[in-house]
C-alpha cells in the first residue's frame, strides 16, 4: 500500500463476496426513492459515488409494506413490479465495482401517515399519528413481508439488504422498553423484545440463501428514557449474528432523543467507543457511524480495531470522490461535510429533495452539470466569500480564465466569522477546500483588491459575477453610535465584550453570538469529548448500565449574563434548522440565557439598553450591546437596469438578496452561474 490510509483502503472479504475498501455510504433518504420516475436521478447520484471509489452503498429506506411508510405512498418494495426502477440503481453502482444494499425500513410510530403501527400504542413526539398496537398475526405477516422484500431486492440486483433497527424506527421500538410495553412473547425481557428482529433475519436468510449480504443496523445507545443498556445491546447483537447477519451496522440515538448525535457541535467520532464495545462480543464485521467525516478520523478508528468499516452518508453527499481523493493522497481536496444538516436532513424532514450545502450537485447530478467549456471566457468574480469562491472555482474548472477579487486579506467571507463559534470548527474545512480549489483550478486570486466598475470594464472581462456579500445591519436608535454597541462581526473578530450583554436579533447569528459569548475565550476548540459528554449527560462508559445511556448533565456556569431578544412575538429560534435548531435552543437555555420576545428597542444610555416589553419601558443594565439584526446587500458594482456595459453582469449570494442570506443559497447560486457561463 503506498498511501497512509491503508486500513481504509483494505478490501473486506466476506467469503462469498469482497467489498473493495472499508468505506460504507450510509443510508440517507434523498426524496428520490419514493417515485419510480426519479430513479434515473437516483442512479446518477449513486453511480457518481460508486465512481468516486466507495466500497459499499446503502440506499435510503424502502418499506416492506404500507404500514411501514414514512410518508404516504413512500417507496415500497413488495411486488415484482417494484423492482424495475431499482435495476437502474444497481447497474449504475456495479459498473464501478461497488456493492449496494437496499435498506428495508419500517418506520413504525415514526410514520407520518394514518396506517402507523408499533409495539405498543404510544404516540411518538415527532409524528401526529398514534400507532395501532401490532397483533401477533400482523407481526408474523410483517416478518414475511421483510423476507419477500429482501428476495425482491435480490432480483433487482442488490448485493444485500440492510434492516433498519436503530434511530427509533419500528424494530428499535420493539427492542426497547421505551415503546415496547407488551406482555406477550414479543415484549418483556430482552429475549422477547428482540424476537421480532431476530425472526426477520432468520426469515430473510432462509429466503435469500447464504450468498446475500444481510446487514442489521442496531442502536448502540438509545439516548431515550427506558432505553437499552449495553448488556442488552450485546445480547441482541449476538442473537442477530446467530440468526445469520453478515454485517452489523450501528446507529446512535432515536430521532426523538434530545441529545445531539450528528450536528456539527458533536465531536468527531464521538460514539465510536460504544461500537468498539459491541465489536468485542461478535465476530461479524462491525460498522462505525456518526460524525466521521475525514480520512484521518476513519483511519484512526479502523487502525485501532474499533470497527471493521466506517459509515459516512453526509460526507459522501458533500464529496462523491472522498474515497478516490483519499486513495491518491489528495485529502486536502476533499469537500468536507460540515454537519450543518441544512440541505440534507432539513430538506428530508421538510419533504424536499435532499442535497448538500457545500455541494449543490448532490442528488442533482443530472441537472447541475459542470461540462468543460468549448469557448473559454475571461471571467471576473468580485468577492471571495463562499458564493464567489464557488462561482470562481467551478468556472475555472470548466476551462474559463477566472480572476477572483477580494477586498480583504483573506477569502472566506462570512465563514471566517462562523468558524470561531464554538462547535462550528468544521467551517474551517470549507475555507480550506476552496483555497485548494482556487490553487488547483488556476483562479487568479487578487487579495486586498477593491475593484471598481471602470477597472472591470477596462480589463475586458466577458462576464462579471458580483458576489460582494453583505454588511451587518446597524441599529438606528438613540445612543446606538456609542462604543458599547458592537456589530456581530466586530464581536466575532475579537472586540472586547463586558460581563452583561444584550444581543439584539435572534436569528442564526444571534444564537451563534450568544453561544460564542457563553464560553471562555481560550477554550479548546473543538470541545474535548469528555466535556461535551458531561454537558449533555451522556454516560461515558462504553459498557454503560444506565438505561438509554443517560447520566445527569453537568453544565459549566456561563462566563456572561446574556439577554437575547427579538421584536417578533414568536418563540426565539423557531426559524432555525429543523434538525439543529433545538440543539442551539437547549444550549442557551442550559446556560441561563434570558430570551425576550415582542421587544421594542428604545435607546442606549450609559446605564444600558432601554427596551419596551409588554407595554412597559424597562432598562437592561448591560455593559455591551451586540447587534445581530440581519444584513444589507453590498451591490454597488451591479449596473442599474438599462445601463450599458461591456461585460455581462450577474449577481449572486448575499449581494443579490441579504434577507435570506444563507450559505446554502450562496454556494448553489455560485455553482449555477458557473455551470452556465
Ligand atoms: P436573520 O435570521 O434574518 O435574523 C435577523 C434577526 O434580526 C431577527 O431576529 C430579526 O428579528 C432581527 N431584526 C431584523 N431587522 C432588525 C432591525 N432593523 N432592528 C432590530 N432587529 C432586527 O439573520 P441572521 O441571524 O443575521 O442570519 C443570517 C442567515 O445566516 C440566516 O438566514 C441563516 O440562514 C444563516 N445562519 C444560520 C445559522 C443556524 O441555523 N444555526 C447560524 C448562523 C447563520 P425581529 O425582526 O423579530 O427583531
Ligand atoms: Fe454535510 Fe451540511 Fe452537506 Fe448535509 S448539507 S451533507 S450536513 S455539509
Amino acid at each position: 500500500m503506498t498511501t497512509s490510509y491503508a486500513h481504509i483502503l483494505k478490501p473486506l472479504h466476506l467469503g462469498f463476496t469482497t467489498i473493495k475498501n472499508r468505506v460504507v455510504m450510509g443510508s440517507m433518504h434523498t426524496g428520490l426513492e419514493d417515485r419510480f420516475y426519479h430513479y434515473p436521478k437516483l442512479a446518477a447520484y449513486f453511480g457518481e459515488r460508486a465512481k468516486g471509489g466507495v466500497g459499499l452503498i446503502i440506499t435510503g429506506g424502502i418499506s416492506p409494506n404500507r404500514q411501514g411508510w414514512l410518508l404516504p405512498a413512500g417507496g415500497t418494495m413488495n411486488t415484482l413490479g417494484d423492482i424495475a426502477p431499482h435495476r437502474l440503481v444497481t447497474h449504475a453502482v456495479h459498473k464501478h465495482g461497488a456493492k449496494i444494499l437496499m435498506q428495508i425500513l419500517h418506520s413504525g410510530r415514526y410514520g407520518y401517515q394514518p396506517f402507523v403501527v408499533s409495539a405498543s400504542p404510544i404516540k411518538s413526539p415527532i409524528s401526529m399519528f398514534k400507532p395501532r398496537q401490532m397483533s401477533d398475526r400482523l407481526i408474523l405477516e410483517t416478518i414475511q413481508d421483510y423476507a419477500e422484500t429482501a428476495s425482491l431486492a435480490k432480483k433487482a440486483g442488490y448485493d444485500g439488504v440492510e434492516i433498519m433497527g436503530s434511530e427509533g424506527y419500528l424494530l428499535n421500538q420493539f427492542l426497547s422498553r421505551h415503546v415496547n410495553q407488551r406482555t406477550d412473547r414479543w415484549g418483556g425481557p430482552i429475549e422477547n423484545r428482540m424476537r421480532f428482529a431476530v425472526e426477520i433475519v432468520k426469515a430473510i436468510r432462509s429466503k435469500v440463501g447464504e450468498k446475500f449480504i444481510i446487514c442489521f443496523r442496531l442502536s448502540m445507545l438509545d439516548l431515550v428514557h427506558d432505553g437499552n443498556t449495553m448488556d442488552e445491546v450485546i445480547t441482541v447483537a449476538q442473537a442477530l449474528e446467530k440468526a445469520g447477519i453478515t454485517l452489523l451496522n450501528t446507529g446512535i440515538g432515536w430521532h426523538e432523543a434530545r441529545i445531539p448525535t450528528i450536528v456539527t457541535s458533536v465531536p468527531r467520532a464521538a460514539f465510536v467507543d460504544y461500537t468498539a464495545e459491541v465489536k468485542k462480543h461478535v465476530s461479524v464485521p462491525v460498522i462505525a457511524s456518526n460524525r466521521i467525516n475525514m480520512p484521518d478520523t476513519a483511519e484512526e478508528i479502523l487502525a485501532a480495531g474499533k470497527a471493521d468499516m466506517v459509515q459516512m452518508a453526509r460526507p459522501l453527499l458533500a464529496d462523491a470522490f472522498w474515497v478516490s481523493k483519499t486513495a491518491t493522497n489528495r485529502v486536502d481536496e476533499i469537500n468536507t461535510c460540515i454537519a450543518c444538516n441544512q440541505a440534507c436532513l432539513d430538506h428530508s424532514f421538510q419533504n424536499k429533495r435532499a442535497s448538500c450545502l457545500v455541494n449543490p450537485r448532490a442528488a442533482h447530478e443530472t441537472e447541475l452539470v459542470y461540462l468543460k467549456t468549448k469557448k473559454p471566457k475571461k471571467v471576473a468574480v468580485v468577492g471571495g466569500g463562499v458564493a464567489g469562491m464557488s462561482a470562481a472555482t467551478i468556472a475555472a474548472s470548466r476551462g474559463h480564465q477566472v480572476t477572483l477579487f477580494e477586498a480583504s486579506t483573506e477569502v472566506g467571507g462570512q465563514f471566517n466569522l462562523a468558524k470561531v463559534v464554538p462547535g462550528k470548527e468544521e467551517f474551517h474545512e470549507t475555507i480550506r477546500y476552496f483555497k485548494v480549489q482556487i490553487e488547483k483550478t488556476g483562479v487568479d486570486l487578487r487579495l486586498n483588491t477593491k475593484v471598481n466598475r471602470e477597472q472591470l470594464e477596462r480589463e475586458g472581462f466577458d462576464d462579471v459575477v458580483i458576489a460582494t456579500g453583505v454588511i451587518p445591519r446597524g441599529l438606528k436608535i438613540d445612543g446606538s453610535d456609542s462604543p458599547q454597541v458592537l456589530s456581530y462581526a466586530e464581536v466575532l473578530r475579537g472586540a472586547p465584550v463586558g460581563y452583561r450583554v444584550a444581543v439584539i436579533g435572534a436569528g442564526g447569528i444571534g444564537f451563534d453570538v450568544s453561544e460564542f459569548l457563553l464560553k471562555p475565550e481560550h477554550q479548546p476548540q473543538p470541545q474535548p469529548l469528555a466535556e461535551w459528554q458531561r454537558e449533555w449527560g451522556i454516560d461515558p462508559n462504553p459498557n454503560y448500565m444506565t438505561e438509554g445511556g443517560f447520566v445527569p448533565a453537568e453544565v459549566e456556569p456561563p462566563i456572561r449574563q446574556i439577554y437575547l431578544m427579538q421584536r417578533k412575538t414568536t418563540p426565539l429560534g423557531i426559524g432555525l434548522g429543523k434538525t439543529s435548531g433545538w440543539v442551539h435552543r437547549a444550549q442557551l437555555k442550559k446556560h441561563a440565557v434570558k430570551m425576550l420576545r415582542g421587544v421594542q428597542y428604545k435607546a442606549v444610555t450609559n446605564e444600558g439598553l432601554w427596551i419596551e416589553s409588554n407595554g412597559h419601558d424597562q432598562l437592561l443594565r448591560v455593559d455591551t450591546i451586540v447587534v445581530c439584526a440581519g444584513q444589507e446587500s453590498v451591490k454597488d458594482l451591479m449596473p442599474k437596469e438599462g445601463e450599458s456595459t461591456l461585460a455581462n453582469y450577474h449577481i449572486i449570494g448575499g449581494a443579490k438578496l441579504a434577507g435570506e442570506l444563507d450559505a446554502k443559497r450562496a454556494i448553489r447560486e455560485g455553482a449555477e452561474i458557473a455551470a452556465k457561463l
